[in-house]
């Protein structure tokens, strides 16, 4: 197709794009027409019929479609206008999908339609994803999380340098696919807390991966020639923005220093929410043990822990950790019972959390027995821990297996806890363990409280 002499003439309801007249707009063999006023834009059809004729083509009307969008809160007329070419009425739709976007005009945001339908989409994939297990076997975290990024995250952003990062109702839409993936791969309950999902496996919250992708594309428009239309669309918007918005331009010169800062800024606000998290007590003190020593974790990362192979496994250890647990301290919380009051089903002692029942709880013969053969395989991988196991200081002068396992009985249960998942093998010897003490938990009758949910106080 040869359509580069095409031209319409002026009229005064043309499109203004900053400082330049945009009537039309070409992709390959798609032709775009556009007009402020229906007279505007039946000018410009005749003149596309005018310009096919001389050049011996003829347009196809029945792919030829117009769209009305009329400004937000205008009362629509009962007739709309017409448009003929050929002298054969063109049909009037509310809904077009060009250059691989869905435009929508009937709705209050031109782009709802296209947002509810990348939600379909990307939940359709993410059920294909979880399908798959049926016929190959589990699907790991690790290898969730690539799928994740090669077929969700390209379905929950798509276009999102058109649509912008969309509004609340958008992203809600948008969101919940993505954390009902997540909460599926890490075999947590729907109503898991959301923190987790990202700070376990480093995928980034929904609207900070769509904010991060616009400012990306701020970016490129910035550094385009201004005779660019894509600049001289920005330009436009920023003259739209005008007083009223006065900032809007401030922080576009600082989009790239934005950018960066999205990452930070989203694992700021996660750790924030672990750290004021009642639920999350173990995270709270989590500590990274390498090599060279222990550090303060990343706020976003893919866990190791999540690569234990053995599904049963890790799961019970993500949901101890990310208590979402049916111990004692989770489900008093439920009935509104104080923390203090949530005691142990089986010793009546002490609080029924996961430490406890894990390294400190004696009540129970099968307990402790599942406890001495833990012990014993963690007294065997500690003959070939790997460095950061070896790198933490309480355990450098350990002189052998022994003494290592005695000190890690020695140290605090929420610090041991961490220095076993720094070394892969410990990590899947505690993991086992944790299921079969969950396992032994769930087995239990769950305690009752006198007043049930009537006592419910200032639980946290
Ligand atoms: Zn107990």
């Amino acid at each position: 197709m040869y359509v580069s002499d095409f031209t319409t003439p002026a009229h005064k309801d043309d499109v203004v794009m900053s400082d330049e007249v945009v009537a039309h707009l070409e992709h390959a063999d798609d032709l775009a027409l556009m007009s402020m006023s229906a007279e505007g834009l039946q000018q410009k059809l005749d003149a596309l019929a005018d310009w096919a004729s001389r050049n011996q083509m003829e347009i196809n009307t029945s792919k030829t479609v117009v769209m009305i969008f009329y400004p937000p809160r205008t009362s629509r007329p009962t007739q709309p206008p017409s448009f003929q070419l050929y002298a054969q009425q063109l049909l009037i739709v509310d809904r077009y999908k060009y250059v691989g976007v869905l435009l929508c005009s009937s709705g209050s945001n031109t782009w709802d339609e296209m947002i509810s339908t990348c939600s379909k989409s990307a939940r359709r994939a993410a059920n294909m994803c979880f399908f798959v297990e049926s016929r190959t076997g589990q699907l790991p975290p690790w290898e969730g999380c690539m799928l994740y990024s090669a077929q969700l995250d390209s379905r929950l952003t798509h276009a999102v340098e058109v649509t912008g990062v969309g509004t609340n109702k958008q992203l809600e839409l948008l969101e919940s696919v993505q954390l009902h993936y997540l909460r599926r791969l890490l075999g947590l309950q729907t109503r898991s807390q959301k923190c987790v999902l990202f700070s376990e496996t480093g995928v980034l919250p929904l609207r900070a991966r769509r904010l991060e992708l616009v400012l990306g594309y701020l970016i490129y428009l910035l550094r385009l020639p201004d005779s660019h239309y894509a600049k001289r669309a920005l330009r436009q918007t920023m003259e739209n923005a005008d007083s009223r918005r006065s900032g809007w331009w401030h922080d576009l010169r600082q989009a790239e220093a934005l950018r960066v800062r999205v990452r930070a800024i989203s694992g700021e606000s996660i750790t924030e929410e672990i750290r004021g998290s009642p639920k999350l007590e173990i995270l709270r003190d989590r500590v990274e043990y390498l090599a060279r020593g222990p550090k303060l974790p990343a706020a976003l990362t893919f866990r190791p822990y999540l690569k234990i192979m053995n599904k049963a496994a890790r799961q019970a250890i993500t949901r101890m950790l990310l208590s979402d647990h049916r111990l004692a301290v989770e489900t008093g919380r439920w009935d509104g019972v104080d923390r203090a009051d949530r005691q142990c089903r089986l010793c009546d002692s002490a609080v029924e959390d996961p430490l406890h029942v894990l390294f400190e709880c004696s009540q129970s013969v099968d307990l402790l027995n599942l406890r001495r053969s833990f012990w014993d395989e963690i007294e065997v991988a500690c003959e070939n821990a790997t460095a950061p196991v070896r790198g933490v200081p309480d355990l450098r002068e350990a002189t052998n297996a022994r003494a290592s396992r005695l000190r890690l009985q020695l140290t605090p249960a929420s610090k041991c806890i961490f220095i076993l998942l720094a070394d892969a093998r410990t990590t899947s010897i505690l993991a086992v363990f944790t299921h079969r003490v969950l396992t032994l938990f769930d087995s239990l009758p769950p305690r009752r409280y006198p007043g049930g949910r009537l006592q419910r106080r200032n639980a946290v």
